[in-house]
């Protein structure tokens, strides 16, 4: 019988093999009693010099690994050094506690701390643990960590992959993974995403898994199917193989089948993402989140060194239209010289364009900062502010932006502004709508909890009421309204949109070509026809329904 174990799909493909398990963690002795007094200074030297060597290790790894990986690493070395769990942990060794029983209770610690945090840092959490496993081992003198080196084909599972086992994964035997903790953000499913490793994260159920079973990964689903037949199996993964073949074909550029044009953006967050989007069938950038490049920055870049990350992601689509997004730090994205600390309520607190408030100067900086790398290019860069909630913030973003000649936009992420779209449009270029936010704001509920996924869904007809109106806004002025939440990215949903009179797409690269196919094979009046059965229905399910029939319907 067939058994599926479901997780949170990160990057497609299906994959049948069988499965080698990851487990990091580092058996500690037992304590026997307290240092004696004169042997507590030495052991403090060893922890400073365990701490050091594996900091050491992971910027090695750097130095052997490109892009994301790199960064990660590098990110790692520092955290290896934070002073957030080695002071602890050197307090503890003074106290007579054995330095790799002190370690692992200052990293145990400070992981529970971030935890609580939620969101991004607490992602940092499996970072942690290794950096745990790693210097206790140095310290007990046992060999590092590290990852199975399987001699066929197979499934890696793990609790979690941290940067420094991700930088050894060898893709040739390991052919995709699964996690049972860790986000669509998480380390794992940034390193998959750049290998295109078939993953899914977030499988609560994946310790039932046992060592060397068969199963089949389905990376666009998110599901583990345990007991699948060889031959299904086989069939399964020919008919993905097909599929992909297919989408490989489709070269663009985005339209309907009678040929309206629909741009098809990449959401990026740095330069390597972008070459990769540029690689693909992507006609430029809607949405270039600047603040996932400074997630480690404690001070504030000066505007020399943004514009050089800037100016990557713009040398990448020369020629072409990149959506520079301004810091959205805040939230569930902390950027230590950017975020308040300890807010009751993040979500709804300082982020996105509300750091004006907070950080005078910091985005008329990083305004100058884009102008500089832009300079010189045709077209320019285009600038768009996240959380903007009145007029007058629209108003004063966009005087900001035109005194440096860029051209300027906002996201439609705060129901208010899109009740207000008329008004917006009138003081800006375009506007660009986040369904990601936009959906937690008119749903009131957090897009970080997965217990309320059936609220924080676009398909909710209450937000694409919301899209429709702004979209109409968006016709009558003769301005661009894009979408760039993860809702573009649904081929059906993009169908819908595109009915409703959104005008560009914005989305992971990936996704590109299985949208631009699906719009391929409607017509603009197909589009219109499924956005009028959607605005019709009373529920997210109701709509998935209605839309599907309306596509079945019609013939495409
Ligand atoms: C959104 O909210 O839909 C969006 C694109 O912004 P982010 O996901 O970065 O908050
Ligand atoms: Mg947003």
């Amino acid at each position: 019988m067939v058994d599926v174990v479901n997780g949170t799909g990160v990057v497609g493909g299906v994959v049948h093999a069988p499965v080698v398990w990851f487990r990091a963690s580092v058996p500690l002795p037992p304590l026997e009693g307290d240092l004696p007094e004169d042997h507590r200074e030495a052991e403090g030297a060893r922890l400073k010099e365990a701490v050091e060597a594996v900091a050491l290790g992971y910027e090695a790894r750097a130095a052997r690994a490109s892009g994301a990986v790199s960064e990660v690493l590098v990110a790692t070395a520092t955290l290896a050094r934070d002073r957030g769990w080695t002071r602890p942990a050197g307090k503890y060794v003074r106290g007579g506690t054995p330095a790799p029983h002190a370690a692992s209770r200052a990293l145990d610690e400070f992981i529970a701390m971030l935890s609580q945090l939620g969101g991004l840092m607490a992602e940092r959490a499996t970072d942690l643990r290794d950096i745990r496993d790693r210097v206790t081992a140095q310290l007990l003198g046992m060999p590092e960590p590290g990852l199975p080196r399987p001699d066929r084909p197979m499934i890696l599972l793990a609790d979690d992959l941290a940067p420094a086992d991700t930088a050894d994964l060898d893709s040739e035997r390991i052919v995709a993974l699964a996690t049972r903790l860790g986000g669509p953000t998480s380390h794992t499913a940034i390193i998959a995403r750049q290998r295109s490793l078939p993953c899914v994260v977030a499988v609560a159920g994946l310790a039932e898994v046992a060592e060397g079973e068969e199963i089949l990964l389905d990376g666009e689903a998110g599901t583990l199917h345990r007991g699948v037949d060889t031959e299904s199996a086989r069939e399964l993964v020919a008919a993905d193989r097909q599929r992909r073949r297919i989408l490989a074909g489709w070269t663009g550029p985005g339209r309907t089948a009678d040929g309206v044009p629909v741009q098809l953006l990449a959401n990026v967050a740095d330069g390597e993402a972008a070459r990769a989007a540029a690689a693909g069938q992507a006609e430029g950038v809607g949405l270039f989140r600047t603040e996932l490049s400074f997630l480690t920055a404690r001070e504030e870049p000066s505007v020399e060194e943004q514009a050089a990350t800037y100016r990557e992601v713009l040398d990448a689509f020369d020629g072409h239209k990149v959506v520079v997004r301004t810091l959205d730090a805040g939230t569930d994205k902390p950027v230590p010289f950017a975020t308040m600390a300890d807010e009751p309520n993040p979500a709804l607190g300082v982020r996105g364009n509300r750091l004006r408030l907070t950080h005078p100067g910091l985005i008329d900086r990083q305004l100058d900062a884009i102008a500089l790398a832009g300079e010189g290019r045709e077209p320019g860069p285009w600038v768009m502010a996240p959380m903007v909630a009145t007029i007058d913030e629209a108003r004063d973003f966009a005087s900001a932006c035109r005194s440096r000649g860029l051209k300027v936009g906002v996201m439609i992420e705060v129901p208010a502004v899109a009740l207000m779209a008329d008004a917006v449009l009138s003081e800006v270029d375009f506007v660009s709508i986040g369904t990601n936010d936009l959906t937690q704001y008119v749903m009131a509920a957090d897009r970080l909890a997965p217990e309320l996924a059936e609220l924080t869904d676009p398909w909710q007809p209450a937000v694409l009421r919301l899209i429709h109106h702004t979209a109409q806004a968006g016709q009558r002025a003769g301005k661009p309204v894009g979408v760039c939440g993860e809702a573009a990215a649904d081929p059906r949903l993009a169908c819908v949109l595109v009915g409703l009179g959104v005008t560009s797409l914005s989305m992971a690269a990936a996704a590109v070509p299985e949208v631009g196919s699906m719009l391929g094979r409607v017509s603009s009046a197909q589009c219109a026809a499924v956005a009028a059965a959607a605005l019709k229905a009373t529920s997210a399910a109701d709509t998935r329904e209605a839309v599907a029939e309306a596509l079945a319907a019609t013939p495409g």
